[in-house]
C-alpha cells in the first residue's frame, strides 16, 4: 500500500432518492451502513479505505451510493 493510500480517507453519501431500503448495503458491510427509517444510513463520517464498502455500493441494485475521496475531493470508480 502506497504512503497515499494509507493516507486516504473515503465517505460515503447514500442518495436517499434512489435509496429504496433493501439494506443489501447492510448486510454486506454492517460496520459502515446501517438502514433507517428505510433508507441506508452510514455509521460511520470518515473511514480509511475500506474493500467492504466497495462491494456493498457494487450490490446496490438501485447505485444509490458513492464514495468520495475526502482528501482529493474526488468521487471515487473503483470499477
Ligand atoms: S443497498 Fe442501495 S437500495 Fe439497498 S439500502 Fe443500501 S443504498 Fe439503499
Amino acid at each position: 500500500m502506497s504512503d497515499q493510500e494509507k493516507q486516504a480517507r473515503w465517505r460515503i453519501e447514500a442518495d436517499a432518492q434512489a435509496c429504496m431500503g433493501t439494506g443489501i448495503c447492510a448486510g454486506v458491510a454492517p460496520h459502515r451502513f446501517q438502514v433507517v427509517d428505510g433508507r441506508s444510513k452510514p455509521s460511520t463520517e470518515e473511514f480509511p479505505p475500506d474493500d467492504a464498502v466497495w462491494d456493498a455500493v457494487e450490490s446496490c441494485p438501485m447505485e444509490a451510493l458513492r464514495v468520495r475521496d475526502t482528501v482529493s475531493g474526488e468521487v471515487l470508480d473503483l470499477s
